[in-house]
């Protein structure tokens, strides 16, 4: 018998459902047949339950991961020379900016000391003196960090700036609150492997009206064909109808998996999934604390409930994560350049946050290679604070 697999507690990608497993087996269907049709309209119609948006949005369902969608966003409401101001929270807001650059933006970045999010003062200040600005990109959850921003503000500050607010969901949607169209933004993205609970390969975007219709007066030359808004719009509307449409080949099984993991998410509806991801994160903070773990993020407040970004205690480095590995769960190191070989990064988000067990076993694991490691670590009162917190 092979060794069961083991536990994957990375930010991404994370542990599947059953039921998401099942949709995603077997041959490969057609991306013109009934199920597929079906699948694909659905899925439109539930990410804009999952983001909150109303039915005047665009949602977009692409083969390929986050970073394609950040490049879509990009594509379309950038024109060459325009200017964009970036919310710096870490390694992923720093990759928004590159790639704005690359599609020809003027990029202005406000930034923090890691594990800080930029005041809201010194961002609507950047609004109001080094615009116009066509758009400002904020990360939702830094990965790099697990610093979260608050996008409601966000949204207002750009609103009254006469900005688009786009938003990196990244290591988000689906685990963290957002409400696209009561806070009035623009733009939304996030990859399936992430919050979204589902295997990697889709990048999944939500376009408003008002980004809509900026990129139909666009004056510079179209964005590549590929990521060109209207070379999906047709497809999109057409299989929101469940009409047979073709411009690109869609991965047809992740579809069918994503219209049962869309369906899983929103059975209890999105709020309640929020909370649970809210319930297990400050179970799991518990659980760190009582090991002596600090987190990056330097308040509760600007700390996001899908992973946990932790430096790693006095007198242990990065040679502990083979001995979380050797218990069967899998965690990742650091990323951020700054923090990279002094902090690791436990993933919580998606179906692993309904799995109690899971959890239990990343504590345990994480406690135990800490006392092998040797760091004062109590493996009981670990997995005993996480128990009460998920409880509570
Ligand atoms: C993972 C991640 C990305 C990039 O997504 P890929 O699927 O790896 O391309 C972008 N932004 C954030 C916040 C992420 O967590």
């Amino acid at each position: 018998m092979t060794a069961p697999a083991p536990l994957l507690m990375i930010p991404g990608p994370v542990e599947v459902s059953p039921a998401v497993l099942a949709a995603a087996a077997g041959p490969p269907p057609g991306h013109l047949s009934p199920r597929v049709l079906e699948a694909f309209g659905r899925s439109i119609e539930l990410l804009r339950e999952v983001f909150q948006a109303d039915g005047s949005s665009q949602p977009f369902i692409l083969s390929g991961s986050g970073t394609l969608a950040m490049e879509m966003a990009a594509a379309n409401l950038i024109e060459p020379g325009e200017a964009a101001l970036v919310v710096g929270t870490g390694y992923f807001s720093d990759r928004m900016a590159e790639i704005l650059r690359r599609h020809g933006a003027a990029v202005t970045q406000v930034t923090a000391p890691v594990g800080a999010v930029p005041p809201l003062a010194e961002i609507r200040e950047a609004l109001e003196r080094e615009g116009p600005f066509k758009a400002l990109f904020a990360t939702h959850v830094d990965t790099s960090t697990g610093v979260r921003v608050d996008p409601e503000p966000l949204c207002r500050l750009a609103r009254e700036a006469g900005v688009l607010s786009v938003f990196d969901g990244v290591c988000a949607t689906g685990g963290e609150r957002f409400a696209m169209d009561d806070w009035g933004a623009d733009v939304c993205f996030t990859a399936s492997q992430k919050a979204l609970g589902l295997p990697p390969g889709l990048a999944l975007l939500v376009a408003g009206e008002r980004a809509l219709t900026l990129r139909s007066l666009r004056q510079a030359p179209p964005p590549p064909l590929f990521l060109d808004w209207d070379s999906w719009l047709p497809i999109h509307r057409a299989y929101e109808e469940r009409r047979p449409s073709y411009f690109a080949t869609p991965a047809t099984s992740l579809v069918m998996a994503l219209a049962a993991g869309l369906d899983e998410i929103l059975a209890a509806g999105v709020e309640a999934r929020i909370a649970a991801h809210a319930r297990a994160a400050a179970a799991l903070r518990a659980a760190w604390e009582v090991l002596g773990l600090r987190q990056v993020p330097r308040s509760e407040a600007v700390t996001g409930n899908t992973l946990s970004v932790l430096h790693y205690p006095e007198g242990v480095d990065a040679g502990f994560l083979p001995r979380i590995t050797a218990r069967g769960v899998v965690v990742a190191g650091g990323l951020h350049p700054a923090i990279r070989t002094t902090s690791f990064r436990i993933g919580h988000m998606g179906y692993a946050i309904t799995r109690p067990d899971y959890l239990q076993r990343t504590v345990e694991a994480v406690a135990e290679a800490l006392r092998e490691a040797g760091a004062p670590a109590d493996p009981e009162r670990a997995v005993a604070a996480l128990v009460a917190g998920l409880g509570a």
